[in-house]
Parts: C-alpha cells; sequence; structure tokens
C-alpha cells in the first residue's frame, strides 16, 4: 500500500533522512521506533509532501505521490495525525471533525461523523467543547478521529502515546487495534516501543535519518 524507496530529505541545506525505505503492507500495522531526533516525524511529514522528498520515490496504492500535493495525497487516502495533536484549540469538537472531511465527499460527511464518534463516544459527549479545552488524552482522540474524518486507506500516527498516563495509553492502543480491524492499515510512530511493538505486524528501528533495523514485532521486540 505504501512504498518508500531510498528517500533523502532536507530541512534548508540539512540532510534529514539518508535514504529511508520501507513498506506498509494493505491490513498491516507497521511501527516506527526512534530516539529524539531521529527522524520518524520527518518521515511522516515527507509522505505528506512537507517537507518534499529531494530524491528517491514514495508510492501510495500503486501511485508515486513523490511530487503531489498534501490535499491530494491526503484524497488519494492517506491520513496524518501529527505529534502533539494540533488540533484546532479554539474550534469545537464539532468543528475539527468538519476539518479533517474537508478533502472529502460533502454527502458522506454524515455517515463518516456517525462512524466516528461510534469509535470515540467521549467527542460524542462533547461535540460543542473548544478543543482547547479537552484533557490531553481526550485531545489525542480527537486528533485521531479528525484523521478518521477523510476515511483513509492508510493512518499515520505520531506518537500518540506522548504524554498520557498508562491507563489512557492502554485505551489508545485498544483504538488503534479496533480502527486496524475496520480495515484502516496504520504507520505507527512511537518512543514507547514496547507499545507500539505490542500491537504492530512489523517494525522499523530509525537512527539519524536511516533504518538500522527492520523485521517482525515479535524479533524486534526480542
Ligand atoms: P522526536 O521523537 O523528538 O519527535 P523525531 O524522530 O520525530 O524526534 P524529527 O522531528 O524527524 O525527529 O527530526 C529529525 C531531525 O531533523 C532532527 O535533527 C531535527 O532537529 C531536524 N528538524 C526537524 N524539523 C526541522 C525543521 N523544521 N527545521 C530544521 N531541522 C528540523
Amino acid at each position: 500500500m505504501l512504498r518508500l524507496e531510498n528517500v533523502h530529505s532536507y530541512y534548508g541545506g540539512i540532510e534529514a533522512l539518508h535514504g529511508v525505505s520501507l513498506y506498509v503492507n494493505s491490513g498491516e500495522i507497521v511501527a516506527m521506533i526512534g530516539a529524539n531526533g531521529a527522524g520518524k516525524s520527518t518521515t511522516l511529514m515527507t509522505i505528506c509532501g512537507e517537507p518534499r522528498a529531494r530524491s528517491g520515490r514514495i508510492l501510495f496504492d500503486g501511485v508515486d505521490i513523490t511530487l503531489e500535493p498534501t490535499f491530494q495525497i491526503i484524497r488519494n487516502g492517506l491520513s496524518h495525525a501529527p505529534e502533539g495533536r494540533r488540533i484546532f484549540s479554539r474550534m469545537t469538537v464539532l468543528e475539527n471533525l468538519q476539518m479533517g472531511a474537508v478533502t472529502s465527499d460533502p454527502s458522506h460527511f454524515q455517515d463518516d461523523l456517525n462512524s466516528v464518534l461510534n469509535l470515540f463516544p467521549i467527542l460524542d459527549e462533547r461535540q460543542q467543547q473548544r478543543g482547547g479545552t479537552l484533557s490531553g488524552g481526550e485531545q489525542q482522540m480527537l486528533a485521531i478521529a479528525r484523521a478518521l474524518m477523510s476515511s483513509p486507506k492508510l493512518l499515520i500516527l505520531d506518537e500518540p502515546s506522548l504524554g498520557l498516563a498508562p491507563k489512557l495509553v492502554q485505551q489508545i492502543r485498544d483504538i488503534i487495534c479496533n480502527i486496524n480491524e475496520q480495515g484502516t492499515s496504520v504507520l505507527l510512530v512511537e518512543q514507547n516501543a514496547t507499545m507500539a511493538l505490542s500491537i504492530a505486524d512489523r517494525g522499523y528501528v530509525i537512527e539519524n535519518g536511516r533504518i538500522v533495523r527492520e523485521g517482525t514485532s515479535r524479533d524486534l521486540l526480542a
């Protein structure tokens, strides 16, 4: 479903990704783990076109998306819940979810909203509350829910467990499994390697902008 071939990415003159290659098969959960500054978020952002890969190729669902604009990449069926949640804090929960659907066919909105609120009952109760007044865990759920509003084939999650209490990490973990069981492939970036590998089929370890190890989650955990 997704394939990165020898992707190099830069911030100005500084090379952040030195030839990253990875793939996600349809139906899989794939984890990418690594320390602070290893290049995890840069990999995810490069997939979405910002920063743009300067060399190498990114293929999604058989289409070369390396040079496509971000809105088109999202329309193709890829969605990204960024690190730090980055919800619209002055908008209500419902408005945040509407923003997640801007690239979708408006006639699907109500069905998509119902299925997302079904997955996150707490957001259903708080539709009119401003995003910035939600708890950290609720904001994380809103970030994932917003990403799901475009009905992606592949959901990209950047450190969804960051800063959450163990009980909430468990809840987020169950939600990711649930989303995957409903047919969405997942690329999951985490520093919480144990959590990520406990639900992933396969994983990659990234260090200084290079993939240094890959394998099944069982092998990587061992
Ligand atoms: P963390 O777990 O701390 O979020 P990460 O693995 O996601 O780390 P990245 O955010 O991808 O790491 O950063 C990779 C490298 O690129 C780091 O050296 C970082 O300082 C650099 N970098 C990230 N964003 C920018 C930017 N906008 N401008 C310049 N350099 C950047």
